[in-house]
């Protein structure tokens, strides 16, 4: 069977009855299975998938099914699917099955998507290259010695690998975005609040989104669509009316005022090559008419330490419940009580987990917390004030998405605040709560994807896809 790059055309055949939602099931198991090497899926939910595709086949049939019958989906390994194994990447959450699903993943199945599997990740979703998974190192399908990105690399590779249609991550801090970038797909986070965060595992949850992987911009706009809006198991999540995301995103083009970060631009930290894309992409907007002018954000510098103060302080305080009691592992090796919440923690979480509760409980301590904590939330309201303000003059902010493309394994992992770095361009639309979507935008001269990223006031994803495409269009 060939790919499908946009599931408008898979709809299509399985209306003219070219494939069927079977046939497409089996098709994404063959590629899982001949790729088993990446170590993208932790679980493949194998005869599941194939009895629900035949339900479907028939609803189909019955002209009574839902919007994304045919839709092959793929979870990260940080949402709730009722009755199946969900362990964050982590040794720590060993045997604990979802009682739930969580409403973005209610809302696929209600529109008859078909979860095809749980895809490996970094633990806890703390990682930019997912080489701290518990279940061992996902890697690149383009270059096998490379990293998929992270945290949510499988979801990244499965798409970049058609092992499914769409994967659905999460992005508190470039984590849809990062990994998109280094495998050449789609990845958008959306606003903070668009989607219910229910049922996805809390990493920093003022900054954790669920976000999506397609490979078209038009499978990304009708995934958006049926997955955002209210929930009443969400105190957090937006009551603002859902718009039709891929009627929008087929509107006729209009004529975009862009803003480039020069700094950014400029950055050492930068891989020329992508210096170079970015900079065509300026020349070419501007041929065609879009204004596009350079920024200076002066709070650039504080960014990146900003999250990385704020989403440990969150994570170190959501990540008590892992106590060896309510969930999953508890050590064997215990004498009392105390012992035995030391050891599960000590023994169920790896080195990079631990390295963030004990940053996050710091910076949360009496004597650290005004110094750290609190300056860092007020820094926090600064940077998202000054790029609301920019927002106010322009439609879209354009930047890198990361700033190099795919490392070799390895690279990074004695250095955590390298591996951080590597967040440097992607961690700002969480700080700031603001949508952003990474697409791809041509290649290295070792032939490795590069992600150009683009950013939009708040509830303005219409204008990313609508951008989008029209970036899709130059490159
Ligand atoms: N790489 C970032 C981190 O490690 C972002 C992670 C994420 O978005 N989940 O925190």
């Amino acid at each position: 069977m060939k790919s499908y790059s946009n599931f408008a055309h898979i709809q299509h055949d399985l209306h003219s009855g070219v494939v069927s939602c079977h046939s497409l099931i089996e098709h994404h198991l063959s590629k899982i299975d001949a790729k088993k090497h990446l170590n993208v899926f932790l679980s493949v939910y194998e005869e599941e998938s194939l009895l629900r595709a035949k339900e479907i086949d028939q609803k189909l049939k019955n002209g009574k099914a839902g919007k994304l019958a045919g839709l092959v989906v793929g979870l990260k390994d940080v949402l709730c699917y009722k009755n199946h194994p969900l362990q964050a990447g982590s040794k720590i959450l060993d045997g604990f099955t979802s009682q739930f699903n969580a409403t973005a993943v209610q809302k696929l199945i209600d529109e008859d998507a078909i979860i095809i599997g749980r895809q490996n990740c970094d633990e806890f979703a703390m990682g930019s290259s997912n080489e701290n998974s518990a279940f061992g190192p996902v890697l690149n399908d383009i270059d096998n010695t490379r990293v998929p990105g992270g945290s949510s690399g499988g979801s990244a590779v499965a798409v970049m690998a058609d092992m499914c249609q769409v994967s659905i991550g999460s992005d508190t801090g470039g984590s849809v975005r990062q990994p998109a970038a280094f495998c050449g797909v789609i990845g958008l986070k959306p606003t903070y609040s668009r989607v219910s965060r229910h049922g996805l595992v809390a990493y920093g949850s003022s900054f954790d989104c669920i976000g999506i992987f397609s490979k078209s911009l038009e499978d990304n706009a009708l995934v958006l669509e049926v997955i955002a809006g209210s929930d009443e198991h969400d105190s957090t999540v937006s009551q603002t009316k859902v718009p039709h995301y891929l009627q929008e995103l087929n509107q006729p083009e209009k004529k975009f005022r862009v803003a480039y970060m020069s700094d950014a631009l400029h950055s050492p930290a930068l891989q020329p090559e992508i210096k170079t894309a970015i900079e065509n992409t300026i020349d070419q907007l501007k041929s065609r008419g879009h204004l596009v002018e350079p920024i200076e954000f002066s709070l650039n510098e504080f960014v990146l330490p900003t999250y990385y103060i704020l989403a440990t302080a969150e994570a170190s305080s959501n990540l008590s419940r892992f106590d060896g009691v309510r969930y999953g592992y508890r050590s064997p090796n215990t004498t009392d009580l105390e012992s035995m919440y030391k050891k599960s923690r000590a023994e169920g979480f790896g080195k990079e987990v631990q390295r963030r509760i004990l940053l996050g409980t710091f910076v949360l301590s009496a004597r650290y917390y005004d110094a750290y904590y609190n300056k860092a939330q007020k820094v926090r309201r600064l940077i998202r004030n000054q790029l609301k303000e920019v927002l106010s003059k322009y439609d879209v902010i354009i930047m890198p998405t990361t700033p190099t493309t795919a490392f070799k394994l390895g690279t990074h992992s004695d250095n955590p605040v390298e591996m951080y770095l590597a967040d440097l361009f992607s961690v700002q639309a969480n700080v700031a709560g603001l949508p952003a979507i990474s697409i791809p935008s041509g290649v290295d001269k070792t032939g490795l994807p590069i992600g150009i990223q683009i950013m939009a006031d708040d509830f303005e994803e219409s204008k990313l896809f609508q951008f989008s495409k029209i970036l899709s269009n130059l490159v």
